[in-house]
């Protein structure tokens, strides 16, 4: 890899003070529920962000290297403002936002690296975020809270970048805990764990490779059509703040006064709502067989009801419910592309992966990538 000279002089100048890495994450089930203030039920993964952190030798200037990128910026820490280049914005964003609720954050240097894939719905975003607060935390002794460094990085993604996330994806990728997931219930922002044993299934995450553009327009329309669906029903239930609090009654009885898509996407929520506590009970009881198809239900409703998936994606999840030796797959993350996430009997993984790519190759012209994973500890320090 060429380098330039003066990232070379950077990196070989650095001593690291402080290490810390941060997770991307999976979600299993309950997709589009956390910004509806519903359940999700996601897990840290065993791909990470790395973080070298440094008290800058300047009072004021901030270098930061980004070794996938190649590419390193610099900011002064008493005046940040919005950058062109988006990834700069995950961090610049996250430093303004801590400064708005504590003093005390001095200049710093900062060396990532990555083996999580970017833009494909394992978090990479909210992995940066994340690693950077706990860093910044940990470097200058803030004593902010875990939740606190969670809203932290979700509003640095809101006000910086301009995708109005969920909570799901910081909070998964700073609590999860090796061997667990996470049940997180997204209006009153507290979690359970639940140990999870998949042998003998493991999990599988198809990268299709292709992202959409509608991704983060249909996104946001998503939150307005649901908003719309609450507000309608509001102005005669003062108690509704959000599809948590819908039955499926109360929508049945908004029917009429709802579009068909406005009516479909309310349903889907609170039908995943369900959909999440059933994968709950099925995970302490053992029922993989129930687990997978309802996974398998979450991709329909977000195929049909929310309309959020892609064709390849609805491709590959049709591929798998062929096959006897998966129970569940699904697409992950807020769709139009990205990975697929699959519960494959071990011994089948690899002959699958290799009839999938062969079929999904043929069909689009695209290379399918893939991994398997397991439910990993979230952010952290290391040495
Ligand atoms: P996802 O979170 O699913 O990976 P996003 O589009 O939300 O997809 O976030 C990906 C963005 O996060 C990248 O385009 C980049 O701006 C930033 N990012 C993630 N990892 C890195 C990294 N190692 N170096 C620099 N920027 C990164
Ligand atoms: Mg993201």
């Amino acid at each position: 890899m060429i380098m330039n000279k003066q990232i070379a002089s950077f990196l070989n100048s650095f001593e690291s003070q402080l290490k810390v890495m941060s997770p991307g994450r999976i979600n299993f089930i309950g997709e589009h529920t956390d910004y509806n203030n519903g359940f999700v039920l996601p897990a840290a993964i065993d791909k990470k962000i790395t973080f070298s952190f440094r008290k800058s030798v300047s009072k004021t200037q901030c270098t930061i290297l980004s070794t996938t990128y190649q590419k390193l910026f610099t900011f002064s820490i008493d005046k940040i403002s919005i950058r062109e280049a988006t990834w700069e914005n995950y961090i610049v964003g996250v430093v303004a936002e801590m400064q708005k609720i504590i003093s005390g954050i001095g200049a710093f240097d900062c060396i990532i690296d990555s083996d999580l894939p970017l833009g494909s719905g394992v978090s990479s975003s909210a992995a940066l975020e994340c690693g950077i607060a706990y860093g910044l935390n940990a470097l200058f002794k803030l004593n902010l809270s875990t939740l606190q460094m969670i809203e932290i990085s979700q509003r640095a993604e809101h006000e910086y970048v301009g995708t109005k996330c969920g909570i799901m994806d910081q909070y998964a990728v700073m609590k999860s805990k090796e061997g667990a997931v996470l049940l997180l219930d997204c209006l009153i922002n507290k979690h359970s764990y639940i140990e999870a044993s998949f042998d003998p299934y493991v999990i599988v995450l198809l990268n299709t490779n292709v992202s959409h553009n509608l991704a983060s327009s249909e996104y946001n329309t998503r939150r307005e059509e649901c908003e719309f669906v609450v507000n309608t029903i509001r102005k005669d239930s003062n108690n509704v703040s959000s599809l948590r609090d819908v039955t499926f009654l109360q929508l049945q009885q908004y029917k009429d006064q709802l579009s068909k898509n406005h009516y479909e996407r309310a349903a889907y929520v609170l039908e995943e709502n369900e959909r999440v506590l059933a994968a709950v009970e099925c995970l302490k009881t053992g029922n993989l067989k129930q687990f997978g198809s309802l996974m398998y239900a979450s991709h329909r409703g977000l195929q049909y009801q929310y309309d959020v998936s892609c064709p390849e994606l609805d491709f590959l999840v049709d591929f798998s419910e062929t096959n006897k030796e998966i129970l569940g797959s699904r697409m992950m993350g807020g769709g139009f592309g990205g990975c697929t996430i699959n519960l494959i009997h071990k011994n089948a993984v690899d002959d699958f992966v290799k009839e999938a790519s062969k079929a999904y190759k043929e069909k689009f012209g695209i290379a399918l990538t893939s991994f398997v994973t397991v439910p990993s500890q979230g952010t952290s320090m290391y040495s």
